[in-house]
């Protein structure tokens, strides 16, 4: 017969702790503790974006759309998991990779036309398109500009 405690804690201890959870986490490793993985957050979801990930722990698909901050998954949880709405939701920064269309001299502009902080700005230099650059600093990590990227080169990462 199957353990169940047993491959429950299986599944904790695997987790991917790296990925994009959800915004206003106290830490990982007490939401890897303390979830219930009951789906509550993603149901409350405003924009749909609250995914099953690994071991059924909710994580945040980017490709569905952007985190409005909207708090809702945060009040929708049972449990002791979130922090105050007037704590900063997380570190998450956007990192634009090598397949952005501006590495192989296509115009594009479609994240920055998206980005609300205006945190991406496009540099310019003689005789090559415009590169988009990220401010760090305005940067709010919500994931606006992962969907319209036609390369798919947006990544939401954990600022260490
Ligand atoms: S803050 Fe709102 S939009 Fe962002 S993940 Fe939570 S419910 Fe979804
Ligand atoms: S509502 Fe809370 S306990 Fe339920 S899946 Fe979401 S984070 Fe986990
Ligand atoms: S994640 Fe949001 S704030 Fe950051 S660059 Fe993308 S659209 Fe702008």
């Amino acid at each position: 017969m199957v353990d169940l405690t047993k491959r429950r804690l299986f599944t904790r201890q695997e987790v991917d702790k790296d990925s994009i959870r959800l915004p206003w986490l106290k830490d990982t490793e007490s939401f890897i503790q303390g979830c219930t993985r009951c789906g509550d957050c993603s149901d409350a979801c405003e924009t749909n974006i609250i995914v099953k990930g690994d071991g059924g722990f909710p994580t945040i698909d980017f490709s569905r759309g952007e985190c409005t901050f909207c708090y809702r998954c945060a009040e929708a949880c049972p449990e002791q998991l979130f922090t105050a709405v007037e704590q900063r939701p997380w570190n998450a920064k956007a990192n634009i990779q090598a397949g952005c269309l501006a590495h192989q001299q296509v115009e594009c502009r479609s994240c920055g036309d998206m980005c609300e902080p205006m945190a991406i700005q496009f540099q310019l230099s003689a005789g090559r398109v415009a590169m988009p650059v990220i401010s760090l600093e305005d940067c709010n990590g919500c994931g606006a500009c992962v969907a319209v990227c036609p390369s798919t080169a947006i990544l939401i990462e954990h600022q260490k």
